[in-house]
């Protein structure tokens, strides 16, 4: 398992994105006990504490807050039965909640609010990007929590890059209606046969950079899940069992 040391080392808070050999380590991933075992010896945080999101490709952002205790998410107790259907962000001001999202390919998004103590984990792809999902994200910290923009650090995790990512025309399209000339130049690469290169991140950084969040704390780690052999991707090796894909959680202190 690693970690965004911009985040863990800086801040009271804890992240983390998985790899293909981490689920190796888990022979028999299907043990329950195994993978909670995993999850524990990492950040030491219970099973029944570890909240998913079962993503849709949407807009959607699921908060858990002090007030509510997350009482319908904190009670389930299952590993990938119950995760939290139809939300493809996850936001808390609740300390010892581990809030993950799954991915193979898409961007895993971790935002940090440095003086409000709010943390959030998005799954990030196309869709999710034109339903609204980081915007959303950063509202829901904003006005459900107080955070503030230009308190928030970024983090992304293992994903396709703007070199792999080979898309079609009706994206270039989609995309030129949430975005302007100028940055649809800086976002999409022409091929020929109508293709483009799209580079998700840049349109996360594009979209984090109009909502305030400073660019100099919006972090890479750099990694492109479809060039390196180590992290689940969708376009290399097409679906993926949805437990071997890369894990990408967030907890705060
Ligand atoms: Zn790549």
């Amino acid at each position: 398992m690693h970690s965004l040391p911009s985040f863990d080392r800086a801040y009271p808070v804890r992240t983390l994105y998985t790899d293909n050999e981490d689920w190796r380590r888990c022979e028999g991933w299907q043990d329950a006990d195994r993978r909670k075992a995993a999850l524990q010896d990492y950040l030491r945080v219970p099973l029944k504490q570890v909240i998913y999101a079962r993503e849709t490709h949407s807009g959607s952002v699921f908060a858990v807050s002090s007030e509510t205790g997350g009482s319908l998410a904190i009670k389930k107790e299952t590993f990938v039965s119950a995760p939290l259907g139809g939300y493809d962000a996850l936001v808390t001001d609740v300390s010892g909640l581990l809030l993950c999202i799954w991915t193979a390919d898409c961007v895993p998004l971790f935002l940090y609010d440095t003086t409000k103590q709010v943390a959030a984990v998005a799954h990030c792809g196309w869709r999710g990007i034109l339903d609204g999902i980081v915007p959303n994200t950063v509202r829901v910290m904003a006005e459900r929590f107080g955070a503030a923009p230009e308190h928030i650090i970024a983090g992304f995790g293992p994903a396709i890059c703007g070199k792999c990512y080979v898309v079609s025309e009706d994206l270039h399209e989609a995309f030129s209606m949430r975005f302007s000339p100028d940055e649809i130049g800086e976002l999409f690469r022409p091929l020929a046969n109508e293709k483009y290169l799209l580079d998700l991140r840049m349109a996360i950084s594009l979209e984090l950079r109009r909502l305030g969040v400073r660019p100099e704390e919006i972090r890479d780690t750099g990694i492109c899940s479809c060039e390196s052999e180590a992290y689940a991707s969708y376009r290399r090796n097409g679906p993926t069992n949805p437990a071997r894909q890369t894990l990408s959680g967030i907890v705060l202190l």
